[in-house]
């Protein structure tokens, strides 16, 4: 058996002080940390995640709360929503907005009305934009704005278990802004030399093939089998789908390539991960609030 990419362990690192800091906060600002998160009970796996969000926040004593948006919301009624919370920044220390919305809610004009002081998924597009000015990880460590999540959690699974990225050969799978994206620009920052693909990749396994890492965000049950990889390829998945026995599985055939590659599970790799680097995010919001 090859090693287990776990991020368990890492993840409850990160989360060791977060409820003293928490209580720190509450001493020091006469109040809780606070989160907000906007969310549609629509299709996807969005709204479930914002739940578990809002439901470990309020375990280390952050304030966290649901605006529950309709199938119906229009435009003008989220961003009359969004600037509410932009006026109480003062008390509202994080925003968080669960995807997908409603169809007529498009991403990128919420995206430009997100503060960034507030946004601690980094997916407005003040925060998103500084980061594609960063050119090294240095210059994304002293940016005051916040990075997405995810792919942030991926960089640091990989430093944790010791995972060289100098020159390393990655192909991230998925291009999305939650995803996909940021963490090739992340990677890149990183000094690693990176392949972002999508669904209108020509010759995936050829790419594959020829990689030193795989970080997988894509969303389909074994999209990546044993022949698509070489002995040794790190794999990381990032993916989560509810397969046909209603369990929850990646993109990456973790059965039969965990014997030859070091790989990351689902569920227990990247998702506990990106969930504690959204807790230190509320947080550390919170914190920059006190003088
Ligand atoms: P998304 O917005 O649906 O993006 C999926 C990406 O996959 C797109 O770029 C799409 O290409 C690409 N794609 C689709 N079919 C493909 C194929 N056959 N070959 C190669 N690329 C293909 O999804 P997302 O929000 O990035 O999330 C991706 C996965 O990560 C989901 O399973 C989600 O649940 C999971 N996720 C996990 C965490 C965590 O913390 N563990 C956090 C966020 C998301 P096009 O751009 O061409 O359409």
């Amino acid at each position: 058996m090859a090693e287990i990419l776990e991020g368990k362990t890492l993840a409850k690192q990160i989360k060791a002080s977060l409820q003293e800091r928490a209580y720190n906060v509450y001493k020091k600002l006469g109040r809780r940390a606070s989160l907000v998160g906007f969310g549609w009970k629509g299709d996807g796996a969005g709204f479930y995640y914002l739940n578990k969000e809002v439901e470990a926040s309020r375990k280390i004593g952050i304030d966290a709360d649901i605006v529950l948006l309709e199938e119906s919301t229009k435009p003008k009624q989220l961003f009359t929503l969004l600037d509410a919370v932009f006026q109480k920044a003062n008390t509202i220390d994080a925003l968080l907005i669960a995807r997908p919305l409603p169809p007529q809610l498009n991403i990128l004009d919420i995206a430009a009305n997100i503060n960034p002081a507030q946004d601690i998924d980094g997916s407005g597009l003040i925060s998103m934009g500084r980061l594609f000015m960063c050119k090294t990880w240095q210059d994304i460590e002293n940016l005051q704005t916040f990075i997405p999540c995810c792919p942030k959690a991926v960089v640091r699974l990989l430093d944790y278990h010791k995972i060289n990225l100098e020159g390393a050969k990655v192909t991230v799978i998925g291009r999305s802004n939650t995803v996909g994206s940021p963490l090739a620009k992340m990677l890149t920052a990183k000094n690693a030399v990176v392949t972002l693909c999508h669904s209108k990749t020509k010759d995936l396994k050829e790419i594959t093939l020829n990689s030193d890492i795989i970080v997988s965000a894509v969303g389909k049950i074994n999209l990546i089998e044993k022949d698509f990889v070489k002995k040794g390829t790190i794999l990381i998945d990032v993916a989560t789908v509810v397969n046909n026995e209603g369990k929850c599985v990646g993109d990456i055939d973790f059965e039969n390539l965990k014997e030859i590659c070091p790989i990351s599970p689902v569920p227990g790799g990247v998702g506990p991960v990106t969930l504690a680097c959204l807790l230190e995010n509320i947080i550390i919001s919170a914190e920059r609030k006190i003088k």
